[in-house]
């Protein structure tokens, strides 16, 4: 396979073939975000994508998932995306599932019947960053998006029949903004209901202007037992029926998983355990990207 640049993917989707079929990330402003910063974003060569997955059913006699990289695949035309999910049909009859990210830019300007054709061909889920239901901190971390129309794209995808998995990181909001970040956050994988909850914790990464706020004194990192009291009163807020939530990233402290609402009193067991020894938190040292 060949890549360009780093190559970023789901935690969920370590054994999938990778395959890119964009370069970085259309949007590429985050305050806490590096991922992409090296690259220019760009549409790939089609030709290159179709030679790809050619050579990946010459060297892989069985695959099962597929990711489409990079960062927004989605801005693809629509029958170009068409085009890569037949090929993918053709050539692995026996793939299970194909997903990519999607950014909020990216899924507006598809329409719901060019969403419900990318499904009838094979795509499986979309993976949308939040990052944060509080517009406060979407403005103060540069997402381009404000709560609500981060949350129509999600029940767009919904509504089209693609499942929907939806990342926010706890201490985004600093101290300052913890309890709305928490409380926003809940209402809106709430609205969206989605398939799958991730919860990362925020990481300062060199590069990224959140680096520079913080070496400035201008924003504030949580600590980990004030990560453990945000998460409490997210959990507290989320009333998501069926959602799979998750927070069990390397970035995380704690790791906490159930499906909501049933598990929420589980949970709260164990964020109430953590809070009784936070030595049982991952250390500063072994929390990665
Ligand atoms: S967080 Fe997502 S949308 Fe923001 S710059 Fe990074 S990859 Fe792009």
């Amino acid at each position: 396979m060949r890549y360009w640049g780093a190559v970023y993917r789901p935690p969920s989707e370590a054994r999938s073939l990778i395959v890119q079929v964009t370069y970085g990330c259309s949007h590429n402003t985050c305050a806490f975000c590096s991922m992409y910063k090296a690259k220019r974003f760009a549409l790939r060569p089609m030709d290159e994508i179709l030679e790809d997955f050619w050579l990946a059913r010459q060297t892989y006699p069985r695959v099962e998932k597929i990711f489409l990289a990079d960062g927004d695949a989605l801005v693809r035309k629509a029958s170009e995306l068409e085009s890569i999910l037949d090929n993918i049909r053709k050539l692995f009859p026996e793939c299970k599932r194909v997903t990519t990210y999607g950014s909020p830019s990216s899924i507006r300007i598809r329409t719901d019947e060019e969403l419900q054709t990318l499904r009838d061909k094979g795509l499986t889920m979309v993976y949308m960053g939040l990052e944060s239901g509080c517009d406060e901190v979407l403005k103060l971390m540069r997402k381009g998006h404000m709560s609500d129309e981060i949350i129509a794209m999600g029940q767009k995808v919904r509504r089209n029949g693609i499942a929907l998995s939806v990342t926010a990181i706890t201490g985004l909001g600093g101290p300052d903004l913890m309890e709305r970040h928490a409380v926003e956050t809940a209402k809106a994988f709430n609205a969206m209901n989605p398939e799958y909850i991730g919860m990362l914790t925020l990481m300062v990464e060199d590069g990224t202007p959140l680096y520079d706020w913080v070496q400035d004194g201008k924003f504030q990192l949580l600590k980990p037992k004030q990560v453990l009291d945000e998460t409490r009163i997210l959990v507290e807020h989320l009333d998501s029926p069926g959602s799979v939530f998750r927070m069990n990233h390397a970035s995380n402290y704690l790791a906490l998983k159930g499906t909501l609402n049933q598990d929420k009193a589980a949970m709260m067991a164990v964020i109430n355990r953590a809070e009784m020894d936070l030595s049982s938190l991952r250390p500063e040292a072994f929390r990665g990207i």
